[in-house]
Order: C-alpha cells, then structure tokens, then sequence
C-alpha cells in the first residue's frame, strides 16, 4: 500500500468506491490478465474465469505531478483493471523492474554527460599505445 497521504486520501473517498464498482461491472467480477492469458491458451474466455477484486491502476497514480493528475489517474476507469490477488503482485513486480530499468538509463547517460565535461576524452592514439616495434 501506498504511503503517500494524498493517494490514501483519493482511495478513501467515496467516489472510489464508485469507480471500483464501475470497473468490477465493466470487467465481470473477473481478472483481466487470466482471461487474457485463458485467451491466449487457447481455453474459451467464458470458461475462464478467475474471479478478480483488485483494482489496478495501469499509469500509476503516483506518477502524476499534480493532485488534480493524480485525481485524474486515480479515478478514471480507463487507467483501471480488475486483477486477482497473484496477477496483481505481478503486475507491480513488472511496474517496479520497468522503474528501475529507466532509472539505471537515466544513471549511465548522467554519468556519460558527467564524463565527457569533467573528465578528458583520451584520443584514439593516446588509449591505443602503438605495439613495440619488434626487429
Ligand atoms: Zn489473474
Ligand atoms: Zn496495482
């Protein structure tokens, strides 16, 4: 759960607890990702069905900038889909490797940009020294 006391405060309101019920109806009480993966498999959707009651956000809330953007991602049931307990821990296992895959991009080109102003770039005749002339 989420420590930020703003997004506690949005999924304490009333009108989540509309949202979520929108999202349950649209969604048939079922986890997307196991129909979507029933699909897949080859198994016939409406004989797949795992019953699904967490509401996951696709953006994240907290990604937003603004409190109205995080309104905004909170409550809009196209950011929203209906996972059960096990696709739900994935799905955030995959948000937090894609998180820190961006964050070690944003690292090394910090670093190469770091390199190139305060540390010399030897030349190619400087780094290769020439082989020994061997008579
Ligand atoms: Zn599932
Ligand atoms: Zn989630």
């Amino acid at each position: 759960m989420s420590r930020n006391p703003k997004y506690q405060k949005l999924l304490n309101s009333p009108r989540w607890w509309q949202v979520k019920r929108v999202v349950w109806l649209r969604d048939e009480g079922r986890c997307q990702q196991c129909r979507k993966d029933g699909i897949a498999a080859g198994v016939l959707p409406d004989g797949y069905v795992v019953p699904g009651v967490d509401c996951h956000h696709i953006k994240p809330v907290e990604s937003a900038k603004t409190y109205q953007e995080m309104e905004q991602l909170c409550y809009n049931p196209n950011n929203i889909v209906l996972l059960c307990a096990k696709c739900h821990k994935e799905a955030h296992r995959q948000l937090r490797s894609q998180t820190r895959d961006a964050h070690i991009a944003t690292e090394a080109s910090r670093a190469e940009q770091w390199l190139q102003r305060h540390i010399a770039q030897p030349t190619d005749a400087e780094a290769k020294p020439s082989p020994p002339i061997l008579s």
